[in-house]
């Protein structure tokens, strides 16, 4: 069967402990592959091959360094059915989504990034015409990326891009639950030459693998994707040690939804917000809020478009909901139903687990799930979920469903849908939420600003954001002499 190895100094690598996790198909239910259980001695000569590397990497023009960046997304282009594939198998994805949105994605994060380097500016300021102010922007040394398993290589590239690009070098961690594209992305970087030591990529658990990470004292700076609670515990270790912090967390987003809004337009959306990626986008809506007046009507319209989702095969053409990263997983989102059960919740449809036949049957699969008669603060209007679950709400006027959205500890992404631009301008001003979209979802351009307010996160991501995030600030101070 199949192993990962680290990629730790150009070269793939077994972890020092020897030892291997199981890495399962989570539609098959079947191991088929092994993970490196990694330790802190892994993270160790990870983080000095990146401190040797870093001098050389950062002194490098940016136009070499994006041309690198260039070449890895090239490659990723190429393999475009294998990643797609790889993807799917190891998070339970469509393949056809993977191929869609995960792999195109990750391949534009490097050409992306790759390209912004080349247009970054600094300023000037020029004080009482004897002054000059020049800002400059230098790279920070060794920075730590580490990321979840719900859009595997899409995040993952999306963090180490950019750190790249700006000329640091990275010691890389994906989720053990889902390593494999991490791991073909090493293959890629020793395919195109990328130098040794500027990316490392290390697999292992979380509390072990990833915290010595963020604990090494060598790493400056940690950009992190993942659950709220684990940001808490990182920003923990890293704040007394002053390392520069990005999180992006978790979600319990709000999509409100007007009488005056395109019916139809809104209708084939919100199945997409509320289900892609099986509910496991960060973006996805799952507290739905629907002016009285269409509620009974969009209920119908809604829970018709839900039951014709195809369930089923990740691999098979035209399957739209995969199943669920893993048993735990499945397990957790089933128990939030239990307890929508329990507080009250009518369920439209789905609620429980689905059989897949043949060679899904032991596959963890979870039905879309429309729940009603919750009361906004009860724990499945406020918990986070994070699977194929949707509540729906009726609201009267703006300022009830604005009370209503901004209840949660949560504040990452909001959808309005509206025809009236001043009555969906008002309402993004007062959302709480980091990213708000009108009359659309997901639309991503990458040089917007990322993230999440409240307990969603710290910290921006995308374009310039990123650039400086992965960047040290220094402003030089010159005063001319005039004679
Ligand atoms: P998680 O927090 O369990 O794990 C994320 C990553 O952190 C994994 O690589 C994991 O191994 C690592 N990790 C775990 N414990 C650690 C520790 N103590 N120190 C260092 N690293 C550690 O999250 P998950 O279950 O993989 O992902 C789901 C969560 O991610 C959800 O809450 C979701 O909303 C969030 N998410 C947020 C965004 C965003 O952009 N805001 C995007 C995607 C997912």
């Amino acid at each position: 069967m199949q192993k990962i190895y680290n990629y730790i100094n150009g070269a793939l690598c077994p972890p020092s402990s020897d030892s291997y996790m199981p890495n399962v198909n989570p539609a098959t239910a079947e191991t088929y592959s092994w993970i490196p259980d990694s330790d802190e001695r892994d993270v160790e000569l990870a983080v000095r091959a990146a401190e040797a590397a870093f001098p050389a990497w950062s002194q490098l023009s940016a136009s070499k360094r994006s041309e690198f960046l260039l070449k890895i997304a090239k490659k990723i282009n190429e393999k475009m059915d294998a990643l797609a594939l790889a993807e799917s198998i190891d998070n339970g994805k469509p393949f056809s989504l993977a191929k869609a949105v995960d792999i195109p994605r990750a391949e534009q994060n490097f050409s992306f990034f790759a390209t912004a380097i080349l247009h970054e500016h600094t300023d000037a300021h020029i004080s009482e015409n004897k002054v000059i102010n020049y800002t400059l922007k230098q790279p920070i040394g060794v920075v730590a990326c580490i990321s979840p398993w719900n859009l595997p290589l899409y995040l993952f590239s999306w963090k180490i891009a950019p750190a790249l690009a700006a000329g640091n070098c990275v010691v890389a961690k994906p989720s053990e639950i889902t390593p494999m594209t991490a791991f073909l992305l090493s293959e890629i970087c020793i395919e195109i030459g990328l130098p040794a030591g500027v990316l490392n990529i290390i697999h292992g658990l979380g509390a072990k693998t990833g915290q010595s990470m963020v604990e090494n004292p060598k790493v400056k700076a940690v950009s992190f994707t993942g659950g709220t609670s684990t940001g808490a515990k990182i920003a923990a270790i890293a704040a007394p040690h002053f390392k520069k912090l990005s999180l992006e967390l978790g979600g319990k987003n709000p999509c409100i939804i007007f009488s005056d809004c395109n019916y139809k337009k809104m209708l084939q959306t919100t199945v997409k917000s509320s289900f892609a990626n099986q509910g496991q986008i960060c973006l996805c809506s799952s507290r739905i809020f629907i002016e009285k007046s269409i509620y009974e009507q969009f209920k119908i319209d809604f829970v018709n478009a839900v039951k014709e989702l195809r369930l089923g095969d990740p691999l098979e053409k035209g399957t739209q909901v995969g199943a669920v990263v893993s048993k735990e997983h499945q397990q957790k989102i089933l128990s939030y139903i239990q307890t929508a059960k329990e507080e009250g919740a009518t369920i439209l449809c789905g609620g429980d687990q689905e059989t897949v036949s043949g060679r899904c049957a032991s596959g963890f699969f979870v039905q879309p799930t429309v729940l009603e008669g919750l009361s906004p603060s009860c724990r499945t209007n406020q918990e986070e979920i994070f699977g194929p679950v949707v509540t729906l709400t009726a609201f009267e006027t703006e300022e009830e469903v604005l009370t209503y959205a901004n209840s949660v500890k949560y504040g990452l992404s909001a959808v309005i849908w509206t025809e009236n631009i001043n009555k969906a301008s008002r309402m993004a001003m007062q959302l709480e939420a980091g990213i708000i979209w009108t009359n659309t979802w997901l639309l991503r351009d990458l040089r917007t600003p990322f993230g999440g307010m409240k307990d969603s996160g710290l910290g921006r991501e995308g374009g310039f954001y990123a650039l400086n995030f992965f960047t040290e600030t220094k402003n030089i101070c010159i005063d001319i002499d005039n004679h």
